[in-house]
């Protein structure tokens, strides 16, 4: 099964992801988590990635396109991905659609501005391995440390208060849109993110499998 998963920053598309991917054992995909790995090993493109991430930008669709390209021709894909993060523009999505992927299905997970604004200041994120916690809704067992790994979690710092605001603008110009062009494909299955994480992973995985 090859799924998307769409939200705002902060919706919790990313918590949601990992557990479909955990139950499904298929991969979850973060661009979000590539292009800052690229950028903490300072690669070429990490270095330009970096800069429109912490402005709160999207990174050009040429870059994100080619790093998804490499990424799902990779063995562990074969039997099926989770896109989180991917496809955020519709030039994007129309050249995972000349990519010949078929997706089956597009989870939207749809969680009002407001609350957005309030939960990211809580969230983290493990400078290791990537790993994202939030202090209230989903705290690692030891605070300040990642559950997988044991490395720091930290504030990213395109979470600051300013460019979050930055991403979502974005968000509602650029990457909702394509809510439209899944819907048009038949494939978009919207999720109410709930106040308790578990009510709407249960949500989550029931759309997965109707
Ligand atoms: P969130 O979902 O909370 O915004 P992500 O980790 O998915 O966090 O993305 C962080 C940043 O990485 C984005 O704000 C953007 O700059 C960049 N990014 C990730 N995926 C894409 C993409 N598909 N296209 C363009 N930029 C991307
Ligand atoms: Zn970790």
């Amino acid at each position: 099964m090859n799924l998307i998963f769409l939200g705002a920053p902060g919706a919790g598309k990313g918590t949601q992801a990992e557990v479909v991917s955990e139950a499904m054992n298929i991969p979850q995909i973060s661009t979000g988590n590539i292009l800052r790995e690229a950028a903490k090993n300072g690669t070429e493109y990490g270095l330009k990635a970096k800069a429109a991430m912490d402005s709160g930008a999207l990174v050009s669709d040429d870059i994100v396109i080619g790093i998804l390209k490499e990424r799902i021709a990779q063995d562990d894909c074969q039997n099926g991905f989770i896109l989180d993060g991917f496809p955020r523009t519709v030039p994007q999505a129309e050249a995972l659609d000349a990519m010949n992927i078929k997706i089956d299905k597009v989870i939207e997970i749809a969680v009002a501005d407001e609350t957005i604004k309030q939960r990211v200041s809580g969230r983290r994120v493990c400078e290791v391995c990537g790993a994202s916690y939030h202090v209230e809704y989903k705290p690692s067992k030891v605070e300040g440390k990642c559950d997988k790994c044991g490395g720091n979690t930290i504030i990213r710092k395109d979470d600051q208060p300013e460019t979050v605001l930055e991403r979502l603008a974005v968000y509602h110009e650029k990457t909702a849109p394509l809510k439209e062009y899944y819907a048009k494909q038949g494939k978009l299955v919207t999720v109410e993110g709930q106040e308790e994480v578990a009510d709407t992973s249960k949500l989550t995985l029931e759309a997965v499998k109707a």
